[in-house]
């Protein structure tokens, strides 16, 4: 059976304050063992996060890259570890359609970081011109096959699939039920025709993109949803308010 998971991806917001103030919300809260509550804040209070957050909340980067060394900007698997963490969110759709990053780059992160012991958020999902195209499967699959040709079956138990569809993401305009659930879908039978079928039974696969609590109730609903991951509504109380519809 798939594991519960919530992630929250604070993207390029916050402070230190604003920090300290959630996570103080959230230890007053008792967060169930049997789900993976993921906050993922900006690399610049990873540190402050790890030290103020209560177990079981755990702590995810929102990138990083591959190799140590004259990267200017960027931050290494190996200094992710160092400070604890377990978690890191890769292939977000910012990541591809913002800076640019290819199926190839996020598939050597992938494999860098799961060698290294790291559990990886993987984003997939389709802009609305691909979606009214047709093409959210071909989008997806894509995607899934760019970490399938370098991921090994046993590697594939570290990842949480994360489905996005890129016109949902920040507008407050959720994907349907019915289509979260497709595509969804759609990324298990991926997995159990290219990795395998115990992998795609036990595999966590999210939905995210203007996730909130009015809207969490029913997309938990569907069979393929094994949890979110949230952006806006992840940085304020409204994450637990999410996290009890789904739990
Ligand atoms: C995200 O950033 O992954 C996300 C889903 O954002 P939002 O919930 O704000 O749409």
């Amino acid at each position: 059976m798939p594991r519960l998971f919530l992630g929250g991806n604070h993207k390029c917001t916050g402070t230190i304050g604003s920090l300290k103030t959630l996570l103080a919300q959230f230890a007053e809260k008792s967060i169930p063992e049997d789900i993976d509550f993921v906050v993922a804040p900006s690399m610049m209070h990873l540190p402050l996060a790890v030290e103020e957050a209560k177990a079981p909340i755990q702590i995810s980067a929102q990138n990083c890259y591959f190799k140590k060394g004259a990267f200017t900007g960027e931050t290494n698997i190996e200094q992710i570890k160092d400070i604890g963490l377990e978690w890191v969110i890769l292939g977000h759709s910012e990541r591809r359609h913002v800076f640019g990053e290819s199926h190839e780059l996020i598939a050597t992160k992938t494999k860098t970081a799961i060698e290294a012991g790291l559990k990886v958020i993987y984003c997939v999902g389709e802009t609305l011109e691909e979606k009214e195209a047709g093409k959210t499967e071909e989008v997806c699959a894509g995607q899934l096959e760019a970490i399938g040709k370098v991921l090994t079956e046993e590697q594939w138990k570290s990842v949480v699939i994360a489905v996005e569809p890129v016109y949902a993401i920040g507008t407050g305009v959720a994907a349907t039920p019915e289509s979260a659930q497709s595509t969804n879908a759609f990324c298990r039978k991926w997995v159990s025709e290219h990795v395998s079928a115990a992998i795609a039974k036990d595999i966590s696969i999210a939905y995210g993109g203007s996730v909130k609590p009015s809207n969490a109730e029913e997309l938990s609903r569907q069979p393929d949803i094994d949890g979110f991951l949230v952006g806006g509504a992840s940085t304020s109380p409204a994450f637990l308010e999410i996290m009890e519809i789904l739990v």
